[in-house]
């Protein structure tokens, strides 16, 4: 299934509900999280819906781990920060609450700013 009706990620990606965009490509897009645990915390989604890992494919699983290093190059040039986690939550169990697939960008500082 490329689109899902029901799906806040689908819309964000159709540009339906707005967001605050960092990285788009042909499979890729990556925006800011509406919920940031630090400054630029961006969710990394690919275009076609997938709920979580155990429906990833090999090819969009490529293009996901592809798109990665380039938006965190992107953060690193836009916040500064001194590192990183990536972070990805599979099943509500697990603390998913979108279920469209992504990958969590935390930027980490020395200070975090009022952030947690
Ligand atoms: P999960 O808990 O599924 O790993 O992560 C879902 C993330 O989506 C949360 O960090 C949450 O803050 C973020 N989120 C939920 N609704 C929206 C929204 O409407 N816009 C944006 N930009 N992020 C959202
Ligand atoms: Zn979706």
């Amino acid at each position: 299934m490329h689109h899902s009706e029901n799906c806040l990620f689908c819309k964000i990606i159709a540009g339906t509900i707005p967001s605050a965009k960092v990285y788009e490509d042909e499979y890729m897009y990556a925006f800011l999280d509406i919920s940031q645990v630090t400054k630029g915390h961006t969710l990394v989604v690919p275009k076609i819906h997938k709920e979580n890992i155990f429906e990833l494919t090999p090819e969009i699983a490529a293009k996901t781990f592809a798109a990665v290093p380039k938006i965190a190059e992107a953060i690193k040039t836009e916040f500064n920060p001194i590192g990183l986690n990536l972070l990805n939550n599979n099943g509500k169990d697990a603390g998913q609450t979108i279920f469209h697939f992504h990958i969590h960008i935390i930027p980490r500082y020395e200070k975090n700013d009022g952030f947690d």
